[in-house]
């Protein structure tokens, strides 16, 4: 008699797993919305098991969700169909640094924090810097095309991949990309597994470009009692002639939530709070700084301020990093979404924040990387109050609109996942879905890679509450 699928990976798969019905309860989330069970997790630590699952359920037709470490946060490592989920968390940590090429190779379960503290131990930086870097894979991060405050000044995860170890659906191990800066053989196969989320492939490899440190930084950070009057500072700043490595925006309720959560002096009686730094040649950076210190009191700005010493500046940055898990608190749900606009509408995207907030009377808070036009409104909410999160829901689809409306997208860094795909086609137009279809069913003609993603069910709508199964 044929054994069944969770046979077949116990005898040929050397690696741990678990499928007791028991033991699977924690993959069952991720770190947006959804429950959904696996029925089976293999903890995979090489290439080669990665391709001997993807053989056996390529045959088998069983669904395979790669899994990081789970912090997406559109939905993308659910097993919304079951099947099993490929934990890539437990694969060794890898950082080879070759100094004379500025190139790295990681294995795909490391944190991108120890590839930017090697790097730094050769004087090199790996720009891309998601604030989940202490917590996030590079596996993750590839498959996001993830970005970060730094993403204004250096780009994204995209922009720094020189080459990946693919496993196909089918469980053929694949070289895309090389060594080298410039590559143009064939098709940029790279590129696209770069974003795929995870619906094309197993990442198992990546060479990574890292560029030379800047020799100095230096933080600004200054206090607007208007949101209009920091949208002006930071259009000011973009068209002043100087290209900052980031600019951030906290609102007044963050910069509140942050206080209440770890006091670390942000101003709490003002509407908004905007944080730059540049880089580069220390007398640059000093001019530079000036510089952007006289826009923000140019344009309204109290408080500015340009810490002295390394402890002030991370203490700033620090602050920056908790608006997350210090909001978190606010209420037990947050519903996060990271639409994206072309800067120029950063200030028209607040004006429609506001209206929805209002028209559904929630509470919305924003901040981000608005120098690069992306905005992180989070609603907090619980999950347990339907009427709430009925309205939730609604305001999320406004947000959409109004990021579409304004010729932006619905997505800079999280992906779609489950949570966007219902709106997929409203950005990218009938065609642009179905090449995009076309390209999955090629590569992956029996569905098998992280089904139910990017690309909506028939009827999906945006549905936040949780799907209890029994
Ligand atoms: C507090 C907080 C702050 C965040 N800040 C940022 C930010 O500044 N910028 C940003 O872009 N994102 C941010 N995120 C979102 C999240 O951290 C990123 O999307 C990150 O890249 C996910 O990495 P992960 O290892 O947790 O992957 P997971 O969440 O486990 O997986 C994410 C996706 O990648 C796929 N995947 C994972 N590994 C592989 C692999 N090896 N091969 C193929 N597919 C794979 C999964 O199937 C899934 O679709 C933040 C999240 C949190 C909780």
């Amino acid at each position: 008699m044929e054994i069944g699928w969770i046979e077949a990976l116990q005898e040929k798969i050397d690696d741990h797993m678990i499928s007791a019905r028991s033991d699977l309860d924690n993959y069952r989330y991720d770190s947006s919305f959804g429950e959904y069970s696996p029925e089976a997790v293999v903890y995979v630590t090489s290439t080669k098991a990665v391709s001997q699952v993807l053989k056996i359920a390529n045959d088998y037709k069983v669904p395979v969700t790669p899994r990081g470490q789970g912090t997406g946060l559109s939905g993308g490592d659910l097993p919304v169909h079951g099947g099993i989920i490929l934990d890539m968390s437990q694969w060794p940590a890898s950082v080879e640094i070759f100094p004379d090429d500025l190139v790295a190779r990681v294995s795909p379960g490391t944190l991108t924090s120890v590839i930017h503290a090697e790097a730094d131990k050769y004087g090199l930086m790996y720009p891309p810097d998601p604030s989940s870097s202490n917590i996030s894979t590079i596996g993750g991060n590839l498959a996001e095309n993830a970005g970060g405050p730094r993403g204004l000044k250096y780009g994204v995860t995209k922009d720094y991949v020189l080459g990946l170890e693919v496993v196909t659906p089918e469980g053929e191990v694949m070289q895309t990309g090389g060594h080298t800066i410039k590559n143009v053989t064939g098709l940029d196969l790279t590129k696209l597994m770069v974003g795929s989320e995870g619906i094309l492939g197993m990442i198992t490899g990546a060479t990574l470009k890292l560029i030379p440190k800047p020799s100095s930084v230096q933080t600004v950070i200054a206090a607007f009692s208007t949101m209009e009057e920091a949208g002006k500072a930071i259009s000011k700043t973009l068209t002043s002639g100087i290209l900052p490595a980031k600019i951030e925006f906290i609102d007044q309720a963050c910069a509140r939530a942050v206080e209440e959560y770890e006091p670390l002096g942000l101003p709490t009686d003002m509407e908004a709070i905007v944080l730059v730094e540049v880089d580069g040649h220390p007398t640059a950076v000093q001019e530079e700084a000036t510089t952007v210190c006289k826009i923000m009191k140019e344009v309204g700005g109290t408080n500015v301020f340009l810490p002295q010493t390394n402890e002030e500046a991370s203490r700033a940055w620090q602050a920056r990093r908790l608006v997350s898990p210090a909001i978190a608190k606010i209420k037990p749900t947050k519903a996060s979404e990271d639409a994206t606009v072309p800067r120029s509408q950063i200030p028209e995207m607040m004006v429609r924040l506001a209206e929805i907030r209002d028209k559904y009377n929630l509470s919305l808070v924003v901040f981000g990387h608005a120098g690069d036009g992306n905005l992180h409104p989070n609603i907090l909410c619980d999950e347990r109050d339907q009427a709430e999160i009925a309205r939730v829901e609604q305001a999320i689809e406004e947000i959409f609109h109004a990021a579409l409306e304004l010729g932006g997208t619905l997505s800079g860094e999280h992906g779609i996942g489950t949570m966007k795909s219902p709106f997929l086609e409203e950005e990218l137009g009938p065609v642009g879905v179905d090449m995009m279809k076309r390209i999955k069913e090629g590569w992956d003609p029996n569905n098998i890679m992280n089904p139910g993603k990017i690309f909506p069910d028939k009827g999906q709508r945006l549905i936040l509450s949780r799907r209890l199964e029994e």
